[in-house]
């Protein structure tokens, strides 16, 4: 498993400036940072998740050739999610396998998926059904790509940071008094709570190479988050609807969590996506949530944290899962 190393943008410019590296990146990222990418082995691939596919992939690994590439070339990715799948599963298959080098440039890719070494690409629409684990040899992340993020992808990252939060007890104790400062992006707050992120999600990967099981926790407000992130046309970021999903599944399974911590774990929630939960009905999520991967023998299954970084696996009957949250929706 390899960790994530915490660097300036000197340290970038100079593994980008390495011998023998292929560089990946997206258009908007080669627009801001032109200066980084002073190396003529460049594939610049529209940004958007609508380049996450085989055709990109294709173009990568023909690029490659035609520039003389080998076996011994490092791949080094330079952007968001997109980037990091795309050119790490490009990464995977050229000449059956290169290094590769992730430098995640959005704060979803910091804290999440930039770590753990899942690459891959959507094929006929489905997400992500092309793919194989290949480690990066190195993680660099320098939060200064942060400065020029949009406010949408900002929020998007922290959804997932109050997700992990909610995972970790000392993660929840740094991020609930500083929640106002993250979203406001206050760069010694932010800068602090990615590394913990950053160093929890690698842990929870960690862990289950040799435990299975243990990354289903990551999947806490995603069972309405991803229902409701379908439904409503990816209005939102999908970090956005995780803390919509987290704020939803705490209130279908109130009776099972204390006041106070209810209060806090919402109340974050809350400051992540403050536009409320979009109009939807119960029906409707609750069939769109019966497609999820985590479900089995026909059950809903919703992973509730219940504070001190305990989450409790609820499988239920989708009639019984449409009922709950049809008692809170309105609430919401
Ligand atoms: P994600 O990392 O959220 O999975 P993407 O790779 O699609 O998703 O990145 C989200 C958007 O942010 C894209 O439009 C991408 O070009 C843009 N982006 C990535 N990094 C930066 C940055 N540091 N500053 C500004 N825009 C960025
Ligand atoms: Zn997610």
């Amino acid at each position: 498993m390899t960790e994530a190393e915490f660097v300036s943008s000197d340290k970038i410019k100079a593994a980008l400036g390495g011998r023998n590296v292929y560089i990946v990146t997206d258009s908007n990222v080669a627009e801001l940072y032109s200066d980084l990418f002073f190396s003529v082995r460049c594939t610049v691939i529209d940004a958007g998740e609508h380049s996450k596919n085989l055709y990109t992939v294709g173009g990568i690994i023909a690029d490659m050739v035609r520039c003389g590439c080998d076996r011994k070339t490092t791949v080094i990715a330079v952007g968001g999610g997109v980037v990091g799948d795309t050119a790490g599963y490009a990464a995977a298959s050229f000449m059956r396998g290169v290094d590769w080098i992730n430098v995640p440039t959005t704060l979803l890719a910091m804290v999440d998926s930039g770590i753990g070494g899942k690459t891959g690409v959507d094929v006929g629409g489905y997400k992500n059904v092309a793919g194989a684990f290949h480690m990066p040899k190195r993680v660099l992340i320098c939060t200064e790509f942060l400065r020029t993020l949009p406010e949408r992808e900002w929020l998007c990252g922290c959804g997932e940071m109050i997700k992990h939060a909610l995972l970790d007890e000392n993660i929840f104790r740094a991020t609930f008094p500083a929640i106002d400062k993250l979203i406001a992006r206050d760069g010694e707050t932010a800068d602090k709570l990615i590394v913990m992120s950053a160093r929890y999600k690698e842990s929870v990967v960690k862990a289950d190479f040799k435990e299975g099981g243990l990354r289903k926790r990551l999947n806490v407000g995603h069972t309405v988050g991803h229902a409701a992130e379908k439904l409503d046309d990816f209005r939102l970021s999908h970090g956005e609807y995780v803390a919509l999903g987290i704020i939803a599944e705490m209130s279908m399974f109130r009776e099972r969590i204390s006041a106070d911590y209810f209060d806090k774990a919402v109340g974050m929630a809350r400051a992540v996506c403050s536009n409320g939960f979009p109009r939807l009905k119960a029906e409707d999520i609750t069939e769109a949530a019966k497609g999820d991967k985590k479900n089995a023998d026909g059950k809903i299954v919703v992973m509730l944290p219940t504070g001190g970084g305990n989450v409790e696996e609820i499988a239920l009957a989708p009639e019984e899962f449409k009922e709950r949250l049809a008692s809170c929706l309105s609430d919401l």
